[in-house]
């Protein structure tokens, strides 16, 4: 069968280039993956230190449970929440997520889920879609899958091994395929993503000093 992704061996190169580089990182900051779920829905089209705000706001107020989410009214909710952007459409997708999690006994419960049912159902979620669900199964679960982000889908692209528009479920299945089921790449990896895009491939790339330039066919972009 044809791969989705060519030069299977490449991705699992990078990876190490990376952490020889930089070390492995931590991600994701959170008390408890119920504060992971949370901060994952909140962290949709908004930079971090917005969730960061709207956590502890939640914090502040003794809210950040399931219970105290779910059964709150939405407005309040939305106030509260409001650092993060989007905040009426986020207390909406926030509370459908908490009555979905609660519906299934907690956050504990869905831990034994097998990861395919557990993303399907995250993802019949009214306001979860592919990167919120593969960030709740990566950071809060701890389960070996790949989250497509634009972080992910910039450094690949000028790295010339994807194309970049793909859709999400063709690039994930892809990453999933060349990666297999080690957790600890999908542990790192994303992070050591994030952490080069943020600081080397940005919108102004450092090819020069670049732990990938030797791999890069858009270097000196
Ligand atoms: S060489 Fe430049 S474009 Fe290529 S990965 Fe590094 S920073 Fe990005």
């Amino acid at each position: 069968m044809e791969r989705t992704l060519a030069a299977p061996k490449t991705y699992k190169s990078i990876f190490r280039t990376l952490l020889r580089a930089y070390g492995p990182q931590h991600w994701w900051p959170g008390e408890s993956p119920f504060e992971i779920i949370v901060g994952a829905l909140l962290n949709q089209n908004t930079a971090w230190t917005n969730v960061v705000k709207a956590l502890d706001n939640l914090k502040a107020e003794g809210l950040l449970d399931l219970d105290s989410l779910r059964h709150m009214e939405e407005g309040r909710l939305a106030g509260l929440i409001r650092p993060a952007d989007y905040f009426n459409v986020k207390a909406k997708r926030l509370q459908n997520l908490c009555r979905f999690i609660a519906e299934r006994g907690g956050v504990e419960a869905l831990d034994d889920y097998p990861t395919d049912r557990l993303r399907q159902d995250l993802l019949s979620v009214n306001g979860v879609g592919p990167e919120t669900a593969d960030d709740i199964l990566l950071y809060a679960y701890h389960r070996p899958v790949f989250v497509i982000d634009a972080y992910t889908r910039r450094l690949f692209s000028r790295l010339g091994l994807v194309k970049g528009d793909e859709n999400y479920e063709c690039l994930h299945a892809g990453f999933q395929e060349v990666l297999g089921q080690e957790v600890e790449i999908f542990n790192g990896y994303h992070v050591l993503i994030v952490h080069h895009a943020k600081y080397y491939c940005n919108s102004k790339p450092k090819c020069e000093t670049c732990c990938l330039r030797k791999s890069c066919k858009n270097t000196g972009i």
